[in-house]
């Protein structure tokens, strides 16, 4: 839940940033390209005047020539021109004087000298041809042909002055265009340089962005899939906790894979007590035929130990027990399952062919199937220790404690039972003759003896050193002094083998029909022992009903 917000907290500092230097890249381009403009500006405006300076002395030079072409001709040898006539010809020649002057030094101000010496020339080759003319202007007689010559070179001056005019214009239209092209191109430069500047800037900040949203939403996935995990296990943690038996902690454990690994049937087979047979514990999937293999010695992952994967049954490497299956080729993977730190059996699971269990699906089966194998363990054990507390070590009859705890049962329950109080005879010799270890051995024989030859629902407990005492519900003392005949019989029959020195036993027998209290039929019981002992042991003897010398009547 809080991994989207941060997704976003990094692409908003991302396109903050981007923002950020997309702002001072137009910035820092418009403090470039702002000189540059009044630059490019500045050299339009330049060139203007001397080209308007010029286009005035080509006017001068116009007028001036049409005011020569409509005198000239006109004068009379002779015959001087009127003075108005002569101080317009002089204004014109003036001001075409200073305006080639002022063209001139534009030009060296341009560092055009060439162009400047070349106008100089010119209008020097004006006036030396318009001083020729004096004589002609003032009225002086000129002969006709002299005159004609005269006249000629001053329009030729006049025309070369005009052509020269022509040609500057044209170069410097030429030079402003140049000059413009050359601003405009560098502007355009520049401009361009922006907008790329600007792009990059745009590239790099959705590349980021994408990158850095890619590797949040990537990381946001694996939250998410680890916080989903976390879950399940505690949720089959909890599941576990509550069961008290193995074949519930089965169910569980394939109903958790039912879930956690849907696309794979899954199964899990358990050796026997004598570990020479697997028998399936459970399945995930009822139509699923499961491995063939018998044997845990004859599964390569619960032999060896050790988790295998088998993408596809058809490679050279694959379990045989895959091969040739029913349901077609598939991939597995075998994980095997110890409990209490033995290899006990394995988890095999089977998915599509060439598409072997995902690392996740191992993670899943690895963990479901190790914490109920803990948890069978843990069950394992504490049977264990429950049937230790409730058993004599030796014998693996019930002890005294537990004895005590049934009986209370049956009293809780208004069963009545009859009780034999048993003492095996002369012991005391048969350790000092034999040793202790034959004892031992005396008293294990005795309580198997003793164990076969009554029902499921009876009671045999040791009550202490060779004392025992045998409970029989729903039972008469004179069954049950039957049973205990049974008993001495079948321990004579038992000792016949020869492994255990030979010995008898007593019993004194009562029941609920003699008193109520637990303790005191056993004392009753206790009693008639004594009596059987002192009449020569060996036998079974019920007690005498209180003050009647005789049998109680049965309540059975
Ligand atoms: P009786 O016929 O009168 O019952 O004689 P007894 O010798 O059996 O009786 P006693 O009470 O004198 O001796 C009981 C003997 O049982 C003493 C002890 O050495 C032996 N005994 C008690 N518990 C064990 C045991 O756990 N192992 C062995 N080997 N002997 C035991
Ligand atoms: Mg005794
Ligand atoms: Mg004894």
């Amino acid at each position: 839940m809080h991994t989207q917000p941060r997704a976003l907290d990094s692409r908003k500092w991302i396109f903050a940033t981007g923002a950020l230097t997309g702002a001072a890249i137009v910035l820092a381009s418009l403090v470039i390209l702002s000189p540059l403009t009044a630059a490019r500006n500045d050299l339009r405006r330049a060139a203007n005047p001397l080209s308007g300076q010029l286009a005035a002395l080509r006017t001068t030079l116009l007028h001036f020539q049409i005011f020569l072409e409509r005198n000239v001709d006109d004068i009379a040898p002779g015959t001087p021109p009127t003075p108005t006539e002569l101080a317009s010809g002089a204004l014109l020649t003036q001001t075409q004087k200073d305006q080639a002057t002022t063209v001139a030094n534009g030009l060296r101000g341009m560092a055009r000298s060439s162009d400047a010496r070349a106008l100089d020339a010119a209008m020097t080759a004006l006036g030396a041809a318009l001083d020729k003319m004096t004589p002609i202007a003032v009225g002086s007689f000129v002969p006709l042909a002299t005159r004609a010559r005269i006249v000629e070179s001053e329009r030729t001056a006049l025309e070369r002055l005009w052509n020269l005019t022509t040609a500057l214009e044209k170069h410097l239209a030429d030079d402003d265009t140049a000059t413009d092209a050359a601003a405009d191109d560098h502007l355009g430069r520049a401009r361009t340089a922006l907008l790329i500047a600007v792009g990059l800037d745009l590239l790099l900040v959705l590349g980021t962005a994408f990158v850095f949203g890619r590797r949040a939403g990537r990381q946001a996935r694996a939250r998410r899939l680890e916080v989903q995990r976390q879950a399940y296990e505690a949720r089959l943690l909890r599941a576990l906790e509550m069961t008290r038996t193995e074949p519930v902690v089965y169910d569980v454990i394939g109903e958790s894979l039912h879930d956690s690994v849907r696309d794979l049937s899954v199964e899990m087979l358990i050796a026997d007590s004598s570990r020479a047979h697997f028998r399936r514990a459970l399945s995930n999937n009822g139509e699923f035929d499961g491995c063939g293999v018998v044997s845990p010695l004859d599964c390569p992952a619960a032999a060896g130990g050790q988790t295998l994967v088998f993408p596809s049954s058809g490679a050279l490497d694959a379990c045989p027990h895959l091969k040739d299956r029913p349901s077609g080729p598939c991939s597995a993977a075998c994980l095997p399952v110890s409990i209490a730190g033995r290899t006990v059996g394995v988890t095999h699971a089977v998915g599509r062919d060439g598409i072997p269990p995902s690392e996740t699906d191992l993670e899943a089966l690895n963990f479901t199937s190790r914490r109920g194998s803990d948890r069978i363990a843990m069950l394992r054990a504490f049977a264990t220790s429950e049937t230790q507390a409730r058993t004599d070590p030796l014998t693996g009859l019930l002890n005294r404690r537990s004895l005590e705890h049934r009986v209370r049962d049956l009293r809780r329950e208004g069963t009545p039972y009859s009780l034999a109080y048993g003492d095996l005879d002369h012991f005391k010799i048969l350790n000092d003759t034999y040793g202790h270890e034959a004892g031992d051995r005396a008293l294990r024989l005795f309580s198997r003896v003793l164990r076969d030859s009554i029902r499921p629902n009876d009671i045999a407990a040791r009550y202490g050193g060779e004392e025992f005492v045998i409970v029989l519900p729903d039972c008469g003392t004179d069954v049950a002094v039957g049973v205990l005949e049974r008993v001495r019989e079948r321990l004579t029959l038992a000792l016949t083998a020869g492994h255990v020195p030979s010995f008898t036993v007593t019993f004194g027998v009562a029941s609920t029909a003699y008193a109520t209290e637990y303790d005191e039929i056993v004392a009753i019981a206790d009693r008639a022992l004594l009596d059987a002992k002192a009449a020569g042991r060996n036998r079974v003897v019920a007690a005498e009903f209180p003050g009647a010398g005789r049998q109680p009547i049965e309540q059975i």
